[in-house]
């Protein structure tokens, strides 16, 4: 299933949810401050100690104080208007969907609920029909080549109204 609702990211319980991280993996402002502030000190300390990345790497976490299993850290690009930037947020989406799935085969789970904010399109700028398009298109395509990855259900937690509306009409086409 993929799904959309409005609402924030850290107040539902969802197996698995994905930060918009920057790529020194550290507490930051929009959805990234929300998740460290409920996760608490310990994903700070966590974090610290995971090697720096670049736009499209994901790095997966405990949840701590939150209700969910782990956390995966997504570096989302800073919006520039390059080839690469769209790449790198499509790596975004793809790399969190193969992670969340090979982890659900490590832990024998049947299915796993993945959370996405609307990875870039707050402080770095990505404009938001264009980053809703490249994430239903990416999550299409790894469930249409790798079908067991369609036991992994999929919510787009959007916390803007703008967002909540793209993803409801780009949902409603597939
Ligand atoms: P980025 O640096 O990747 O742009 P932001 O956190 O600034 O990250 O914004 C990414 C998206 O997350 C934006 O659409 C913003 O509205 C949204 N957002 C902010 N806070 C929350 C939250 N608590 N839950 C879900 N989404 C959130």
């Amino acid at each position: 299933m993929i799904s959309t609702i409005k609402g924030d990211i850290t107040g539902l319980d969802f197996d698995m949810i994905v930060n918009a991280a920057n790529a020194h993996f550290a507490r930051g402002g929009g959805v990234c401050g929300a998740i460290f502030a409920k996760a608490g000190p310990e994903l700070d300390a966590f974090c610290a100690k995971l090697p720096k990345g670049k736009a499209g790497d994901v790095r997966i976490s405990p949840a701590f104080g939150l209700p969910s299993k782990a956390i995966l850290h997504a570096v989302g690009p800073i919006y520039e208007g390059t080839k690469e930037n769209a790449q790198a947020l499509a790596g975004c989406y793809w790399n969190c969907v193969a992670m969340a799935y090979q982890y659900k085969r490590e832990h024998d789970l049947e299915r796993l609920s993945l959370a996405f904010p609307c990875i870039s399109t707050g402080i770095y700028g990505y404009p938001h029909e264009a980053a809703c398009d490249i994430a239903v298109r990416t999550i299409r395509k790894i469930r249409s080549a790798f079908p067991d990855t369609k036991s992994i259900d999929i919510i787009f937690v959007c916390y803007e109204q703008i967002d909540y509306e793209l993803y409801k009409k780009a949902l409603k086409e597939l």
